[in-house]
C-alpha cells in the first residue's frame, strides 16, 4: 500500500481499473486531470478480479509491471497494490475505507471514473456511500451516452454534483465533479483485440509497455 500519510495534504486522486493493459487513454486522462484539478498526485489502483469473474488476460503481477513502466518517469503518478494483495473481492467502498484509516479526516481525496463506469455505478456495493469517503470525478468516454437514464442514479448525481474545483479542495469528500476534458478514444479491449489479430497497436501505449507485452507474449 502507498504511504498515504506522506502523499500530501492537498487534493489527490485514485484511478482504479483493470489496466489490462494500461494505455495512453489512462495516461492522457491522468495528465489532464492533474492540470485541470491541480492534483498533487494520481494513484493507479489495479483491481483484484475475483476468481468467479472473467479474468484479465495478463496476471496481476504483469498488470502492475506494465503500470510501473508506464509511469516510471512521472513523479506525480504512483501505483498502489492494495486491492491486489487481498484474496477477497475488492469493493471500492472497502478500499476507500481502508485508505481513510491512513489519512486525516480533512484530507481531500478523489476517485476517478469514466462515464462508462458511472452508468453502471448503481450496481456497486454501497454505491451511494462512496462520496462519504471521496469526491467522484467523472470523465467522458467516447462511445458512451452522456445521459444517466436510471432515476435513482440521476437524483443522486443531481444532488451532489458540482462544477467548482475549489469545493473539491476545500472539502474532504462529498462531491461529484464531471470533468470536461478531452479524452482519447482508446480502450484496453481494442489493444487486446488488435494484438490478437496481429494489427498495430504500438501508438496506443508507451513503448516500454509495448515491449513488455511482446516479451511476455501477452494478448496473443
Ligand atoms: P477494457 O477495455 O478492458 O474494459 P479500459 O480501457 O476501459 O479497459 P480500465 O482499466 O477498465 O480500461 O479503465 C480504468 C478507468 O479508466 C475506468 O474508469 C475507465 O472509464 C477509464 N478509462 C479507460 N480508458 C479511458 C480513456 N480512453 N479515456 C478516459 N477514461 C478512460
Amino acid at each position: 500500500m502507498c504511504n498515504y500519510n506522506t502523499v500530501d495534504t492537498k487534493l489527490y486522486a485514485i484511478l482504479g481499473g483493470t489496466f489490462d493493459p494500461i494505455h495512453y487513454g489512462h495516461l492522457h486522462l491522468a495528465n489532464s486531470l492533474i492540470k485541470k484539478l491541480s492534483l498533487s498526485k494520481i494513484i493507479f489502483m489495479p483491481n483484484h478480479i475475483p476468481p468467479h469473474r472473467p479474468q484479465p488476460k495478463a496476471s496481476a503481477k504483469q498488470r502492475v509491471a506494465m503500470i510501473k513502466y508506464a509511469i516510471e518517469n512521472n513523479a506525480l503518478f504512483a501505483v498502489d497494490e492494495l486491492e491486489l494483495k487481498k484474496t477477497t473481492p475488492s469493493y471500492t467502498i472497502e478500499t476507500l475505507k481502508t485508505i481513510r484509516k491512513h489519512i486525516t479526516p480533512e484530507q481531500p481525496l478523489a476517485f476517478i471514473v469514466g462515464q462508462d463506469v458511472l452508468l453502471t455505478l448503481s450496481t456497486w456495493h454501497q454505491w451511494q456511500s462512496l462520496i462519504d469517503y471521496c469526491h467522484l470525478v467523472i470523465c467522458q468516454r467516447p462511445g458512451y451516452h452522456k445521459d444517466i437514464r436510471e432515476k435513482q442514479l440521476l437524483d443522486w448525481f443531481t444532488q451532489h454534483h458540482t462544477n467548482k474545483v475549489s469545493l473539491l479542495h476545500q472539502q474532504p469528500h462529498g462531491y461529484i465533479y464531471p470533468a470536461d476534458i478531452p479524452v482519447l478514444s482508446i480502450s484496453a479491449t481494442e489493444i487486446r483485440q488488435r494484438c490478437a489479430n496481429g494489427l498495430q497497436y504500438n501508438k496506443l501505449l508507451p513503448n516500454a509497455v509495448h515491449q513488455y507485452i511482446l516479451q511476455h507474449h501477452l494478448y496473443r
